[in-house]
């Protein structure tokens, strides 16, 4: 049977305790790079952050002039990159147990000696486990936020989003506006076709979204059959005419269902934040410019503001 001590035979164990404390007094001030690197490391989960200190304490040991280092995160490309290049490089490729876990690439204006190469190889040793944890808490982190029928941001992302651009358009007074776009009859589609083809038609519906709007506008799946758009140092009459291409966009969709050629249309709904207004009111206004739209006999745009 495993002994288990006893209480007094555990306070008879101060220089054990004593130990622990030099330890983590020593851990916290050591100037043993790795250590330090490891610790650092472990502070965090964000890949960005630490990739700011691995170059931070790469520098250390190893001057350059930039560190760049990519790598595929789920649908986006993930790109950190500090300071001035220079014509000699040493590349990485950062894997752990057969995985990928990114490039690193080191410039400088002078070569890297076979010592520093070393040098980096032991710091890269070091940090390959916490930036894999933070690869994959990224790739948990952007599935959390994404559509995983369409693949385009969902409506926890679109919230996000909302506050920021509410905070940003505050801060510069500069115009942000969304577009909400739901689908006409979208429940005759399915009753016809059913829900594979109505699947089918969401899928197509958001890559044209996608493909009529500005890289900087971004499209969000809001619901059901619902998309959003939201458009950056826009106003409401520019946004207007992105719902109408949108519109007009939706309307070119065929998809070949082995009978005749589905189509379909979409309503938007357009509102331009003001100043002071909450998110919700914001999203409310697109909201009953949509149901307006829809009133009107769908396929069509209605701005908030020309309601009244
Ligand atoms: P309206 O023009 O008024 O918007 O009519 P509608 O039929 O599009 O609207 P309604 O709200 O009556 O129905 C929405 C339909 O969208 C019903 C629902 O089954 C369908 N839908 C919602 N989400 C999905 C989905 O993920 N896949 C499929 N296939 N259908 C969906
Ligand atoms: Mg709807
Ligand atoms: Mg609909």
């Amino acid at each position: 049977m495993k002994h288990i001590p006893s209480i007094q035979e555990r306070s008879s164990q101060p220089l054990k305790l004593a130990a622990l404390r030099q330890a983590h007094q020593d851990w916290n001030t050591t100037s043993d790079v790795l250590t330090r690197l490891t610790r650092r490391l472990a502070t965090t989960l964000s890949l960005e952050e630490q990739l700011a200190i691995l170059a931070e304490e790469l520098n250390e040991i190893v001057p350059f002039g930039t560190m760049n280092y990519r790598h595929r995160i789920g649908y986006q490309d993930f790109v950190y990159a500090t300071g001035m290049g220079g014509p000699h490089r040493c590349e990485y490729r950062l894997a752990l147990e057969g995985v990928s876990y990114g490039t690193l690439v080191l410039q400088r204006r002078h070569r890297f000696t076979e010592q520093e190469l070393e040098g980096i190889e032991i710091l890269l040793g070091a940090a390959i486990c916490p930036i894999r944890n933070a690869c994959k808490y990224a790739a948990i982190e952007q599935a959390s936020l994404t559509d995983s029928l369409t693949g385009v941001p969902n409506k926890r992302a679109l919230d996000d989003a909302l506050r920021q651009a509410g905070q940003l358009s505050e801060r510069h007074g500069q115009p942000y506006s969304l577009i909400l776009c739901d689908l006409d009859h979208f429940k005759s589609v399915n009753d016809t076709h059913g829900h594979v083809v109505g699947d089918h038609l969401l899928q197509v519906a958001a890559t044209e979204l996608e493909r009529s709007v500005r890289t900087s506008d971004s499209v969000y799946r809001f619901g059901g059959e619902e998309f959003a758009i939201l458009l950056p140092h826009t106003d409401d009459l520019a946004a207007r005419e992105v719902a109408e291409r949108i519109r007009e966009a939706i309307a070119t969709i065929r998809v070949d269902t082995g009978e005749k050629e589905l189509q379909v249309t979409t309503s938007c709904g357009v509102a331009t934040c003001l100043s002071g207004e909450s998110t919700q009111a914001w999203v409310a206004r697109a909201d009953a410019a949509l149901y307006q739209a829809k009133r009107h006999g769908r396929n069509c745009t209605r701005l908030f503001a020309s309601i009244s």
